[in-house]
This record gives structure tokens, C-alpha cells and sequence, in this order.
């Protein structure tokens, strides 16, 4: 199991993160609004929900669909190109 830790951008500039990455299996980050909370993000084929990592040309990584925390501080929130981008 290789894990990759991979910066991501935040276009709030509230807080930059690291994505702990496990290629097919999933990725660890903490939430950006400054709960700091753990978000868990699953790969595997039968995991509901499931994201999808992809990386840009550039090496970014992208993450789909969005991160909708439905506790705590609700956050919602998209990983595109290397930058976590706020939706609310
Ligand atoms: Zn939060």
C-alpha cells in the first residue's frame, strides 16, 4: 500500500491542506472551514458514495463529485485542480 501526500490549494486561502492518497482505495484530508475535522473519501468499486481521483496534466489532483460534510460544520466543497474550491 503506497500512500502519497499531495498539497492541496484553498481559493479561500482559509487553510491549505495535505490528501493523504491510497490510489485504489481511497484518501484522508481534514476539512478546510478550521473544524479541522477528518474527512474519509472511499475509491472502491462498491463504497457508497464513491469519488473518483484523476490527476490533471499538471499532476493536480482532482476529486469528484463534491464533499458534502452532513454533520458537523456542513461544509460543501469541490477538489479540482490541485485547490479545494467552496461552494458554500
Ligand atoms: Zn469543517
Amino acid at each position: 500500500m503506497t500512500v502519497e501526500v499531495l498539497r492541496i490549494r484553498d481559493n479561500r486561502k482559509v487553510y491549505d491542506r495535505n490528501v493523504s492518497v491510497v490510489r485504489d482505495s481511497g484518501a484522508e484530508t481534514q476539512c478546510s472551514c478550521g473544524c479541522n475535522e477528518k474527512i474519509f473519501l472511499i475509491f472502491l468499486e462498491d463504497a457508497t458514495p464513491l469519488w473518483k481521483l484523476n490527476f490533471t496534466h499538471d499532476g493536480e489532483i482532482n476529486i469528484l463529485p463534491s464533499i458534502w460534510r452532513n454533520v458537523g460544520c456542513k461544509s460543501y466543497f469541490f477538489i479540482r485542480n490541485g485547490r479545494i474550491d467552496w461552494v458554500i
